[in-house]
């Protein structure tokens, strides 16, 4: 049971776990906490929060358990503003995409990084952002991925497991750095794909043209281009070498398809095609009915 919930950061992924823990029954007071008032008031009115102050010191001052849910960007500033502020058993832990850029932030203004911060990331989103976009089931059998350090306190990492087993997650423990690298290939990049494929068209003179004979494939392909910018160049930022080694690997594929197509090479193609079709395949195949196909 948590007591005072504080929820810095009241978007898509702050909004959803209230949702998720009140559904759950497990929390008796959240308090939300971010820049904007309208959304705040939103936050209020949707019942997602009790109250709310723009004033992060304020908000973790009587909390229990505080979850981050800002941009990568403001995490620093974030952990700034609630130093000596938190209660001794209070425990702490974040949503960010990226792990090394957040314990970084919490090692570079608290000296080190406190026993009672767990990093955490949820491996569910959507294109959508703010309170608006939350909710409840959003972490219903997806996967959370916690990146606990050496000095973690066992009771904190307990106590942040159980948070999410509330919200249906299934929750994985993973080495900080290798988390970083996973992500990149399998987050950071695609985004990437998808932000340059739509800006590559879209500075096209003949862009209208293009997107109005786009096909439903396309717009599939595309959705996650529609996240947040503010969000993404905080990833990039903070991801900037794994994710620049998937850029330079995936560039050295799509040189080789350019070189293959110019020389007219159908079987180094084909085998591409086949080889790609076989791994998605088989990995999918072998996933629950939900997960899969
Ligand atoms: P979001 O919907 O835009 O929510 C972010 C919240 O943070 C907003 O309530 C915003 O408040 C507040 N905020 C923004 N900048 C701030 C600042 N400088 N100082 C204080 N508060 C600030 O974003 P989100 O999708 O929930 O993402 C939150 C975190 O979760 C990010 O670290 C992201 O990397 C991570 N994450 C996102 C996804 C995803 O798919 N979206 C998935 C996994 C993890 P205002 O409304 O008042 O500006």
């Amino acid at each position: 049971m948590i007591a005072r919930l504080a929820i810095i950061g009241v978007g898509l992924i702050g909004g959803s776990l209230a949702r998720a823990l009140r559904h759950a029954g497990v929390v008796d007071k959240i308090i939300g906490c971010g820049r904007s008032v309208a959304n705040l008031e939103r936050a209020l009115e949707l019942g997602v929060i009790d109250c709310f102050t723009q004033d992060p010191a304020r908000a973790v001052r009587d909390a229990d358990m505080i979850f981050l849910a800002v941009p990568l960007g403001a995490m620093r500033d974030t952990f700034t503003a609630i130093k000596g502020r938190l209660r001794d058993e209070a425990v702490i832990t974040d949503g960010g995409s990226v792990k090394g850029s957040v314990v970084a932030d919490a090692r570079a203004v608290f000296g080190q990084v406190p026993a009672r911060l767990v990093p955490g990331h949820p491996i569910a989103g959507t294109e959508h952002s703010g309170v608006e976009a939350s909710f409840p089931e959003l972490y219903r059998d997806r996967r959370v991925i916690l990146t606990p350090l050496s000095e973690t306190d066992p009771d904190a990492l307990d106590r942040v497991t159980r948070l999410w087993q509330h919200c249906g997650a299934q929750v994985t423990h993973m080495d900080l750095a290798h988390h970083d690298r996973i992500l990149a290939a399998t987050s950071h990049l695609p985004h990437m794909l998808a932000f340059g494929l739509v800006d590559a068209l879209a500075r096209r003179q003949e862009s209208d043209e293009l997107f109005r004979y786009a096909a439903g494939g396309f717009w599939d392909f595309t959705r996650i281009a529609s996240s947040d910018p503010v969000m993404w160049r905080d990833i990039c930022l903070a991801n900037r070498e794994p994710l620049g080694e998937m850029l330079q690997c995936f560039g050295d594929e799509m040189r080789t398809f350019a070189t293959s197509i110019r020389c007219g090479d159908g079987d180094r193609l084909r085998e591409i095609f086949q080889r790609a079709k076989t791994a998605r395949d088989s990995y999918l195949d072998g996933l629950p009915p939900h997960q899969g196909h």
